[in-house]
């Protein structure tokens, strides 16, 4: 969740999208229309969906638009909001005395917790103190490429110890939130954004597809009954170009991938996703794309996926219900169980 992050090449593209200015006619008095946002989790989002009516699609879509942007504010820890307690607030505060919070952030927090323990501590919201150093680090690095810097090994090792999110105590009951260790600070940034998508597209019973930074999530299936198709890019090649086609109706494609976010240091590419293993970019893929049938899931498996080796990543897809395509640096791939009941041919 960061500013000016929408730069970011997409890694998943909806196919879909092409030629989209144009209505066509689904063949059951529905139309087609699309929207775009800039405003949402830093990233570009885009709809595309099917219709009674262009007042009809308007509707539905700002209502996800304004939901989406709710869910932005409440989890963003880079930003305050009057009028709203925020992860921002929470990680300022929550040291000191239990916060009261929407029940929005309660809920992340326990679905983070969930792929937390799946994910066997791999995927952890409380690494928070970690990726800042992390996050300073590229930060410069972009911005003053010649004086690009790694952070320090030392200091990693210290807010390490400050990552344990058995020491975040959510209290259900009350809407509370307290760090055990006053250390302790939060970043979603490995699920907010699938989950929040997750939640705003639920009640939605239109044909729809929907990409947020190329976390791509369906309703349900083309109003003809056929699926939706979503191209997962080529990161061997230039923008656009896809090494697989996959079909989905009603579920989630996310992709974590080394080349969607890092910077360079002598030389040396360094990505955002950090193994808590070694405090440093996981080395075990180029990109893994899952597909499930909830965003949240999706998203949290995909950096979770991205964080271990196939073995591990299969258990994780078996107990979700979800397929998987790795990609390692050589650019072999690497098909899960069932991977090919979703390719389009
Ligand atoms: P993206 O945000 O680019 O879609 P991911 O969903 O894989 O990609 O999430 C990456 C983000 O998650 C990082 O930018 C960082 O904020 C956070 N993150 C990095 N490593 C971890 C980790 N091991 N556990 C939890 N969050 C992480
Ligand atoms: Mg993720």
């Amino acid at each position: 969740m960061k500013k000016g992050r929408w730069i970011i090449i997409l890694l998943t593209f909806i196919i879909a999208l092409t030629g989209c200015t144009k209505k066509e006619t689904s063949g059951i008095a529905l139309e087609r229309y699309s929207a775009t946002y800039l405003s949402l989790f830093d990233t570009v989002t885009s709809i595309v969906g099917y219709a009674e009516s262009e007042e009809e699609f308007n509707t539905i879509t700002k209502q996800i638009h304004d939901e989406m942007l709710t869910y932005h504010r409440l989890y963003d820890i880079y930003n305050t909001y009057d009028g709203i307690v925020n992860l921002k607030n929470v990680n300022d505060t929550a040291g000191i005395a239990p916060v009261k919070v929407d029940q929005r952030i309660i809920d992340l927090i326990l679905f983070s917790k969930e792929i937390y323990k799946e994910s066997n501590h791999k995927v952890n919201i409380a690494l928070g103190s970690v990726l800042a150093l992390w996050h300073e680090a590229r930060e410069d690095g972009l911005y003053d490429p010649l004086n690009a810097y790694l952070p320090d090994m030392d200091e990693l090792i210290a807010e390490s110890k400050h990552c344990d999110l058995d020491k975040v105590i959510v209290d259900d009951d009350n809407n509370t939130v307290f760090f055990e260790d006053p250390n302790i600070r939060l970043d979603v940034g490995a699920i907010a954004k699938g989950y929040a998508t997750q939640k705003a597209i639920e009640n939605i019973d239109i044909s729809l597809l929907i990409s947020v930074g190329g976390n791509v999530a369906s309703t349900k299936s083309k109003p003809d009954g056929s699926p939706w198709v979503v191209g997962l890019q080529d990161t061997q090649k230039s923008e656009g170009n896809y090494k697989q086609k996959v079909i989905l109706d009603k579920g989630a494609v996310v992709t974590s991938g080394d080349y969607q976010r890092y910077y360079e240091v002598d030389g040396v590419k360094y990505h955002h996703i950090i193994d808590p293993d070694t405090l440093m970019p996981a080395k075990y893929w180029k990109a893994v794309s899952v597909i499930v049938p909830d965003s949240g899931v999706a998203d949290g498996l995909s950096t979770a996926l991205f964080l271990m080796n196939q073995e591990d990543g299969q258990r994780l897809l078996d107990k979700y219900n979800g397929v998987a395509l790795w990609t390692d640096k050589d650019g072999n791939e690497y098909q899960s169980n069932g991977f090919d009941s979703v390719i389009k041919n």
